[in-house]
This record gives structure tokens, C-alpha cells and sequence, in this order.
């Protein structure tokens, strides 16, 4: 019986998991549940999973409590992240909130021993250096859930001691692949909103669609499998059936294949190294009949080179790239921007802010708050 800890249990990725604990009750003890506003879904979680703690990021009263909730221990307010992820007595956190949130829950559940199980890419993204080192001194890796990453860490499981020459990130290419570059510029919320094979919360659904999804990935792939940019390949594979891929020098080239389904990596992290069962269909070849790949076209998404250039910059370039990424974003979502100022946006940013340090976890979050008031100036 393993003990989980879930930070964004009422999202896409933490439903999904709680889908997992209720399918296998003998596997998973629920303790500690988190969400940022959606109290009612938040109790209704607490209800069915029982956990030892619950908390509200932004905030909850004790007398707001149902009453027949009160048998575990509410925490309101910042404090929920750190004491589901320290506090509560877990073997896994599974840290799927949005944000650079995610970077000190990821520090606090390494810090207290606790094996993290990572969907918020933006952890790595800001702070791969810190994390990365701090889950190798307590003999903790971080176990991917991100489905790209998840597909390489599987196929490296397979490789024994050899080391990959070669990544190969698969991208869907997302609902503006066909486009026309002016075009994708003045997209829609709505056009972007609509990703043409995953349902995912809204942020990534719309970095998907600019393609600093994939931008990130290239980053989380780096810290997580210790390979510098240019031996990560983005692959455009429209059909999310081949998740990933690794090369080696023999020639021979492993690949991941599932529908595309989160439970599947989900599913794999928690588990591992067992497998169980998810719900998920096996694909069924025969009628998918053939798989189509193709180059990414970085002219028509910038998000791809803009990326590769932070991660050649160091320091904070990443952390910039991804807080004015995360506020363009948000402005998009609210009509103030069109799709392209998102490109624009960050772009500016780096331009300005790429040489800032990232020493430790201040510099880090003083980049972050930089750029976002970079982008919303
Ligand atoms: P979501 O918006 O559906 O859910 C986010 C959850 O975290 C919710 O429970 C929300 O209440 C909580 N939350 C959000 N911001 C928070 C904050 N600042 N502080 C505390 N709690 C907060 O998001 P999602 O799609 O489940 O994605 C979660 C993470 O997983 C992201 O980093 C995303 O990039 C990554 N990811 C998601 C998918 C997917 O299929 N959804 C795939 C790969 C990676
Ligand atoms: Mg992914």
C-alpha cells in the first residue's frame, strides 16, 4: 500500500489520479488533498478519499468547513502546499498544480524524503539545477508523469546502462499545425482552447497551440535526462500515438505507443516500476494504419527557438521565458492580447531580462516576478 499526497487534485491531472486510487483501493491510501479555489469539488474529494489533511490555497475559515469534513486537518492559505507536501505522512507527492508554485512544493516534498511524482513542468523549468540535485542527494528521482516523459523514461528502463545519443520529443503539432503564420497570429481563445487529442487544463491547452509546451518539455527533458538542447529533437506526430523516443549508438531507436490518455503516464509514476491496469485501451494499429511525422516549422512557432535560445543563456532565461510565457498567457485568455503578443511578449522579455541569475530559490522568483510585470507593462 502506497501512501499519496495529491497538490491539485481537483485539476486534470489530479482527478485523473484519484480515478487511479478509487480503481485500486488496495494500492493507494489517499493523505493529504490540495486545490486552489474549488472548494466543492475539493469536498466532495475529501469525502470519498478520506484524507489525513486537506487545504485551500486560497484560503478556507474552520467554520467553512462541512461539518462532516472536520475529521481531517484544514490548511488555508499558502501553508497547505508545504504541509501536504511535508507534513502529511505520504511516501509520494504527486505535484500537479500550475505554476512556479510547483518549484517550492517539488523542494519541500523532496527536502522532507518524500518520492515526487512530477506533472508541473514548471519546477524544472525555473529550477531544474536545484531540483535535480537536491532529488539526487536524498536518492529520490523525480518520476515524470508529463506523457513525453514519461514514454522516454519507459524507454530508458529498457536500455540498462546505456546512455540515449538522442531524444526525440514528440510535439501533435496542436490546432494551428496547418495554418498559415498571419493566421495563427490573431487566433481566437475559443480556436486555441480546442486541442485537436488531449483535454488539459487551460494554460497548457493554449501552450500547446503556441507550441511553448513543447519549448518547456525541451527544457524538463534536459534536467530530467541530463542532455544538453541539442540532442533533444522536436518530432510533429499529429496522431499522440508515438509518445516519445530514444536513439542510441547502435542505431536502434526505442519509442513509447499508447493512446493519447494521461492516466497511462499517470498511472506508470505512481505505480512504478509495477504496471496497472488504467482503464486505457492498448491502440489498436489496424485501424490507426499509419503514423505520420514531420519537422517542426519554427518560423511560424517561435516558441520552439525561443526556448532553445534561453536554455543556451542559463541563468534565469528559462525562468523568465516561462513567467512571461505564464502572464501573456493569462492576458490572452482574457481578451487583452491577441495570440501573437504572446510571442511578442516573451520575446521582449528575454531580450531584457535573460542575463539575470539563478542562484537559488530568491533569484529565481525575483526573475519570475520581473518578467511578469515585464509583460503586463
Ligand atoms: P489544471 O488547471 O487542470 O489543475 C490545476 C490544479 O492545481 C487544480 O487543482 C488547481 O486548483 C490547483 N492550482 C492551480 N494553480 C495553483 C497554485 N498557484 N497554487 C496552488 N494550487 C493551484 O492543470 P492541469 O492541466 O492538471 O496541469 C497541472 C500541471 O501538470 C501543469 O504544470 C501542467 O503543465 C502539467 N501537465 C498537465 C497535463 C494534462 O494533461 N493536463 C499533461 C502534462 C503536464
Ligand atoms: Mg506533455
Amino acid at each position: 500500500m502506497k501512501k499519496i499526497a495529491i497538490l491539485g487534485s481537483t485539476g486534470s491531472i489530479g482527478t485523473q489520479a484519484l480515478d487511479l486510487c478509487a480503481r485500486h483501493p488496495d494500492r493507494w491510501k489517499v493523505t493529504a488533498l490540495t486545490a486552489r479555489g474549488s472548494r466543492e469539488k475539493l469536498f466532495e474529494q475529501v469525502r470519498r478519499f478520506r484524507p489525513e489533511l486537506a487545504g485551500l490555497t486560497e484560503g478556507i475559515r474552520p467554520e467553512e468547513v462541512p461539518e462532516d469534513l472536520r475529521f481531517c486537518r484544514w490548511v488555508s492559505g499558502r501553508e497547505a502546499l508545504r504541509a501536504a507536501a511535508a507534513e502529511s505522512d505520504a511516501d509520494q507527492v504527486l505535484v500537479s498544480i500550475v505554476g512556479i508554485a510547483g518549484l517550492q512544493s517539488v523542494m519541500d516534498a523532496l527536502s522532507a524524503g518524500r518520492q515526487v511524482l512530477l506533472a508541473n513542468k514548471e519546477a524544472l523549468v525555473t529550477g531544474g539545477h536545484l531540483v535535480t540535485d537536491l532529488a539526487r542527494k536524498k536518492g529520490k528521482p523525480l518520476l515524470p508523469v508529463d506523457s513525453e516523459h514519461s514514454a522516454i523514461f519507459q524507454c530508458l528502463q529498457a536500455a540498462g546502462p546505456n546512455r540515449p545519443v538522442r531524444i526525440l520529443l514528440t510535439a501533435s503539432g496542436g490546432p494551428f499545425r496547418t495554418w498559415e503564420k498571419d493566421r495563427i497570429r490573431t487566433a481566437t481563445r475559443e480556436q486555441a482552447l480546442r486541442h485537436p487529442n488531449w483535454s488539459m487544463g487551460a494554460k497548457i491547452t493554449v501552450d500547446s497551440a503556441s507550441m511553448f509546451n513543447k519549448g518547456l518539455e525541451i527544457m524538463e527533458a534536459r534536467w530530467l535526462f541530463d542532455l544538453p538542447e541539442d540532442r533533444i529533437t522536436v518530432v510533429v506526430h499529429p496522431e499522440s500515438i508515438v509518445h516519445s523516443a530514444v536513439s542510441f549508438e547502435d542505431g536502434a531507436v526505442l519509442a513509447q505507443l499508447g493512446v493519447p490518455d494521461m492516466r497511462v503516464p499517470i498511472g506508470y509514476a505512481m505505480a512504478y516500476p509495477e504496471r496497472v491496469t488504467t482503464g486505457v485501451p492498448e491502440p489498436d494499429l489496424f485501424s490507426l494504419g499509419r503514423l505520420t511525422f514531420e519537422p517542426p516549422d519554427e518560423d511560424k512557432f517561435p516558441a520552439l527557438r525561443l526556448a532553445r535560445e534561453a536554455l543556451r543563456a542559463g541563468g534565469a532565461a528559462c525562468t523568465v521565458l516561462n513567467g512571461a510565457n505564464e502572464e501573456a498567457v493569462a492576458l490572452f485568455l482574457r481578451g487583452e492580447i491577441p495570440f501573437g503578443g504572446i510571442y511578442d511578449r516573451v520575446e521582449r522579455a528575454l531580450d531584457r531580462l535573460a542575463g539575470l541569475p539563478a542562484n537559488g530559490l530568491e533569484e529565481i522568483f525575483d526573475a519570475d516576478r520581473r518578467a511578469r510585470e515585464d509583460v503586463r507593462r
